[in-house]
């Protein structure tokens, strides 16, 4: 009876010692960010530019399947304001409406620039100008949305006006920006909100946009995939592939969250704050 009272301790001793030397590896372990409804990644589609392919394709196909993107309008271009009507509904049908600049300045030195004219070049805007023009685009958006919170999309991921970081500026006018390149985010914990990767896909297959979302799911963290045409337009997707990615998502809810980038990264800031103080 003795020997098994103490061997009965000596468990105890050992369980509460184990106890706590897990606790103690969680609290040193950054906690993994849990998203809603307990799916395994967050899944950002993103239109850039404002193309008519994006009206006509891109948005029937994502009310068919029920799922939510964001469109960065360049706010300077013919779509915006010959089917502004239409924009206003895409707002309406709870996409985001996203600011990618008015004129979609690009830095004429970089590689492969030769499309950018003297009047859009970056090199020569000043960063103050830049800054002024996207605080426009915002009121822009806002009358056509009537809303305050928004995301941003750095124009061809140039960071830098006339040699000047800029987007520094714009912080506390966005929720958040895509601003590198990259599309499955490492970790969620350290991801800067201002400066979240995305993935620019063009003559992409509708196997490989999948496999992109699996990466995500087996990491636990977010993708973000950047179109411009779809079906039609420049760097286009075929409608094809863009509707077998579609259905993937909307065939596999409880895997994949599916929404805009305002509403992922508002989630995601919303999360961390809490964690951050529990660590202080
Ligand atoms: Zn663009």
């Amino acid at each position: 009876m003795r020997a098994d009272r103490s061997h009965a301790r000596r468990v105890r001793v050992f369980a509460l010692a184990m106890l706590i030397s897990v606790a103690a590896q969680a609290q040193s372990l950054p906690s993994p960010l849990v998203w809603p409804h307990q799916a395994r990644a967050a899944v950002s589609l993103a239109y850039d530019d404002a193309l008519d392919s994006q009206l006509d394709i891109a948005v029937p196909a994502l009310n068919r399947h029920g799922l939510k993107a964001s469109f960065y309008l360049t706010l300077g271009s013919d779509t915006v304001r010959e089917r502004m009507a239409e924009w206003r509904e895409v707002a309406a049908q709870g996409h985001e409406l996203g600011n990618h600049t008015l004129f979609h300045q690009c830095a004429g030195s970089a590689p492969d620039r030769g499309w950018v004219s003297a009047d859009n070049d970056l090199d020569t805007t000043r960063a103050t100008q830049l800054v002024a023009q996207v605080r426009v685009g915002n009121t822009l958006l806002q009358a056509l949305d009537g809303r305050q919170e928004r995301t941003f999309a750095a124009p061809c991921g140039d960071l830098r006006a006339s040699g000047e970081p800029y987007l520094q500026a714009l912080k506390a006018d966005f929720v958040a920006m895509k601003s590198a390149f990259g599309g499955v985010v490492a970790d969620m914990q350290t991801l800067d909100p201002y400066a979240v990767g995305v993935e620019v896909v063009s003559d992409t297959t509708g196997a490989q946009l999948i496999a992109l979302v699996e990466r995500a799911a087996a990491a636990g963290t977010m993708v973000n995939i950047t179109f411009h045409g779809v079906g039609g337009d420049y760097l286009a997707v075929s409608r094809q592939a863009h509707e077998e990615l579609l259905h993937h998502l909307a065939s596999h809810r409880a895997i994949y969250w599916t929404d805009t980038f305002v509403n992922i990264m508002q989630y995601v800031k919303a999360q961390r704050i809490p964690q951050a103080h529990r660590s202080q």
